[in-house]
């Protein structure tokens, strides 16, 4: 066996997809987010994307089309970060759709290079402040602008920041998004997207929208926002929302959106020793579990160098369907679980997937989803299986 590694199953994307397109028909298109190695999931799996309904891709650097483009040569890739322009030729080579973020850097692009013909998206900051056109003015300048150079005007869009359950912003964004569109020609750009896929599950297509982006969605996880439960706090939270939602006029949100969707990533390993550590002892680097009875633990060859992170929340790993809990600290290439008499030498670990879900890793983390994917898809070997 193999000391450590992550599967992929690629039909799981394929079905992931295919139902994602069904049940949100009512978009015309869809840009898959690649980016991070396509969270880790690493860029063989674009074409079970590509076959699956996919025509359009985004990755964040010219260094990730690369990549992508060892896979696929045919689907329309669109860099997120804007282009350094004096890397113009690589795009270029790369057959990429570039950002525009701003009235400066379309400027410098046109001034270095009169008759490129490369498309474009032009990118609104409506209230994200991260990248984008600001400011109306700027936008119609930049409008003109393209519209009269060689370049092919594909798309327009913003991104939100947050993902509006019941706060102001989400809908502040979306409506300074329409209003910014509202001062060019709109018909003339095919694709209009504002959100990711949280964005896509928690709220009904806005009207000016006939593309959407999404991400951890196609990977599996089903980001929807849930219900509240019963208790006090709960009921509280609830009633805030609706105070908020007439207060501020917001939008309906969508909670528990019924969306079959299975996680394509999993991490396994073998176990390196199996031994018995006595009531008082010590487990670990600073020493920092103390056995409260005699106990029998493994020892797993894994840590940061396979992206699973220092924390240690009462993090779990699999064996044979059964959850055992880390004890000591997680170190560079190893870490320690508590086991029962039931676990062999040689039984297979899993650190991530089957019972072990990506929230419950990211608790025993302290990682963020994406985060944990990308750390996880990345630092190991990856086998693909259909
Ligand atoms: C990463 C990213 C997405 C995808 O987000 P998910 O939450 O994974 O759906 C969409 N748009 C932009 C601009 C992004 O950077």
């Amino acid at each position: 066996m193999k000391d450590a590694y992550v599967e992929i199953n690629t039909s799981a994307i394929g079905k992931n997809i295919r139902n994602i397109l069904q049940k949100y028909s009512n978009y015309d298109s869809f840009i898959a987010v690649v980016k991070g190695d396509a969270y880790g999931h690493g860029f063989e799996i674009v074409n079970t994307m590509h076959k699956n309904g996919i025509e359009h891709f985004a990755v964040s650097t010219i260094d990730e089309a690369a990549g992508f483009r060892q896979y696929n040569t045919a689907a329309s890739l669109l860099c997120l970060e804007p282009v350094a322009i004096d890397m113009l030729d690589k795009a270029k080579e790369y057959d990429l759709t570039i950002v525009i973020p701003s009235l400066e850097y379309l400027n410098s692009l046109i001034t270095a290079d009169p008759d490129c013909s490369l498309s474009v998206h032009i990118q609104l900051d409506c209230g994200f402040n991260r990248l984008g056109i600001k400011d109306e003015d700027e936008l119609v300048k930049a409008f003109d602008i393209i519209q009269n150079s060689c370049l092919k005007i594909e798309g327009i869009y913003q991104h939100y920041a947050t993902a509006g359950v019941f706060d102001p912003h989400f809908d502040n964004q979306a409506r300074r998004f329409e209003y910014m569109c509202s001062k060019i020609d709109i018909s003339k750009i095919p694709l209009v997207h504002m959100g990711s896929g949280v964005a896509l599950l928690g709220h009904k297509k806005p009207d000016i929208a006939n593309t959407t982006r999404m991400g951890l969605l196609m990977y599996g996880y089903n980001i929807s926002v849930q219900s509240y439960g019963n208790s006090i706090k709960d009921r509280i939270r609830s009633l805030r929302d609706k105070y908020y939602q007439r207060k501020y006029n917001l939008s309906e949100v969508c909670k528990d959106v019924k969306l079959e969707l299975e996680s394509a990533m999993s991490m396994h390993c073998r176990i390196l020793q199996i031994k018995n550590v006595s009531a008082g002892e010590h487990i670990g680097y600073n020493a920092s579990y103390t056995a409260q009875s005699d106990m029998k633990i493994a020892v797993l060859p894994v840590g940061y160098a396979n992206g699973i992170g220092h924390a240690n929340n009462r993090r779990k790993v699999l064996i044979n369907s059964k959850l055992y809990p880390v004890v000591g600290e997680v170190g560079m290439n190893m870490i320690c679980v508590q086991i029962d008499d039931t676990v062999k030498e040689s039984d297979r670990v899993t650190l991530l997937g089957d019972k072990l879900t990506l929230g419950m890793f990211c608790r025993g983390s302290g990682m963020g989803l994406a985060e944990a994917l990308v750390s996880v898809g990345t630092s190991n070997e990856r086998i693909y299986t259909k």
